[in-house]
């Protein structure tokens, strides 16, 4: 399958999904995960009219996208991957969110390069609520710890949450997974009221219906439409 054919099959299915959830139709955005792949398939996503992606290692995203945005200034990239703070001054120019924020010292960071450039980025923070990953904050007292930071922060704009549900073929564990975030995600809005949680991304190619139905915003889908990465 192409591209394009599996670009327009992933909308459809999100849009059904949407439909079957009561969900607002284009509520949920779709990021395209180009990690692994080369510049040429994110050119044909580009040309069929995918213009959002996520890629999870900086030199890659870097080695891609900088070529890509100078030639496309409409593609819009996301950081999704685990991120080392000496990393971050490389990956600032080319990225609009840093979705995987997991501690307080990356924001510190993220503040501090952002400034220097004179860009405000937007960030979501990444919570752990699967057994087998480690991405993301721990708890909520971590959690809780770097939003109560944000006062200090005037580079960075909290847009919501994300998680990656464990690897599961129990629909129920995955499903409970995203449900404590889309939980957490009505705590942090009542606990903090001046900022904005409205981003929940998460969902991927195997159980991004079952995000969609549990409030997802965002679906963060690479096989499904690059194919393989193996
Ligand atoms: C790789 C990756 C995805 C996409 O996974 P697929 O199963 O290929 O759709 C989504 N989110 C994160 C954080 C990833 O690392």
């Amino acid at each position: 399958m192409s591209i394009p054919e599996n670009l327009r099959r992933v909308m459809e299915s999100v849009r059904d999904a949407e439909l079957k959830a009561g969900r607002e139709p284009h509520s949920v955005q779709l990021l395209a995960v180009s990690k692994f792949n080369p510049k040429e398939s994110v050119e044909k996503a580009v040309e069929a009219g995918q213009l959002l992606f996520g890629e999870n290692r900086v030199q890659e995203a870097c080695g891609k996208f900088e070529a890509l945005k100078a030639s496309v200034p409409q593609i819009r990239l996301h950081m999704i991957g685990s991120l080392q703070r000496n990393k971050v001054k490389q990956l600032l120019p080319i990225v609009e969110c840093v979705q995987s924020v997991d501690r307080l010292e990356l924001l510190v960071e993220i503040e501090k390069r952002a400034a220097e450039l004179g860009k405000t980025l937007d960030i979501l923070l990444e919570f752990h609520t699967g057994e087998e990953s480690k991405a993301g904050f721990p708890d909520t007292d971590t959690l809780f710890r770097a939003l109560d930071y944000f006062p200090n922060l005037s580079h960075i704009t909290c847009r919501g949450l994300m998680t990656m549900a464990p690897w599961s073929s129990d629909a129920q564990t995955v499903r409970s997974s995203f449900k404590t975030l889309a939980n957490l995600r009505e705590t942090c809005i009542s606990r903090y009221p001046g900022m904005d949680f409205s981003v929940l991304s998460m969902g991927m190619s195997g159980d991004y219906r079952i995000a969609i139905e549990e409030g997802s915003t965002l679906v963060r889908i690479g096989t499904a439409i690059f194919g393989d990465r193996s």
